[in-house]
């Protein structure tokens, strides 16, 4: 059972091995904010029994970095156990969660996979409390802010800054336990861009925790941020010289592995602007 370690004052992180992915708990005045909940509602049940055995107050905010069900599943356990808590997300994760989530329960139905059944067992429970560019939590005694830099990972990913301890929770938009994830739902052309906003809120002695992993620094925040540079300049490179999109993973030399990339190269080729048919000179 992972133990909430403290990273800064009053802000703890549990690592689970399902997944390996991070909870994160903000503590103040006005009671814990959870900031992701795990992967179905009894992973999150275990979860709020580690919060209790913290013993640092009750949950009364729930914080969805992004629609993934890895970091939403576990919505319902806190519904259930703190009641109706605010649940904040940026506005596309919603969307995305709205219509992902019954795909991503196919995909277990389909499988034999040992956490099948509390997939399928769990309850959907959408965030309430959406924005679009920034929001900020007054929890008395701190503020904490919620940033969409823009689209990456997904097209709904948030970044929780904590600033009076110099703490920057980066969703999936960082990992460090893996290479970064590259879904059909990914952003890469634009992923560099957001990874500059996020480098812009981090100082030299940040503490940024990943989606994955342990807690890293602005310096492998910056190496990340390069290399999916390089991914999407690559992508960008391989399709105004034709390349055709089914022989781009072969054609060039990538930051990461043929696997991880195929995705990010598909929805990089879908989603740069079509090249304009030369019109004929009269
Ligand atoms: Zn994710």
């Amino acid at each position: 059972m992972p133990d909430f370690q403290e990273v800064a004052d009053r802000v703890w992180v549990a690592r689970y091995d399902w997944f390996d992915v991070n909870v994160t708990l903000i503590g103040s005045d006005k009671g814990l904010v959870v900031v992701d909940t795990h992967g179905s509602t009894r992973a999150g049940s275990e979860v709020v029994g580690d919060v209790r055995r913290l013993g640092a107050g009750e949950v009364t905010a729930v914080i969805n970095t992004h629609w993934h069900f890895d970091h939403t599943f576990g919505n319902e356990a806190f519904r259930t156990a703190y009641g109706e808590i605010p649940i904040h997300a940026h506005e596309n994760a919603v969307a995305e969660l709205a219509e992902g989530a019954d795909d991503r329960k196919q995909r277990y139905r389909d499988s034999d996979d040992p956490h099948r059944d509390d997939v399928l067992a769990t309850t959907v429970v959408l965030p309430d409390h959406t924005f679009s560019s920034a929001r900020v939590l007054d929890l008395g005694d701190r503020l904490v802010e919620l940033v969409h830099p823009g689209r990456g990972h997904t097209s709904g990913d948030l970044v929780v800054r904590v600033p009076d301890v110099d703490v920057v929770l980066a969703g999936d938009l960082v990992e460090e336990s893996a290479a970064p994830a590259f879904g059909l739902d990914c952003w890469p052309m634009d992923w560099p861009l957001s990874l500059d906003i996020v480098i812009g809120l981090v100082t030299p002695s940040t503490v940024v925790v990943p989606g994955h992993g342990a807690p890293v620094d602005r310096d492998f925040v910056e190496t990340q941020r390069n290399e999916i540079g390089v991914l999407a300049e690559t992508i960008r490179d391989l399709a105004t010289r034709g390349v055709p999109a089914d022989q781009a993973v072969a054609a060039a030399q990538w930051p990461y592995s043929p696997a991880v990339v195929e995705a990010a190269v598909q929805r990089g080729y879908e989603q740069l602007p079509r090249s304009q048919k030369r019109l004929p000179l009269i």
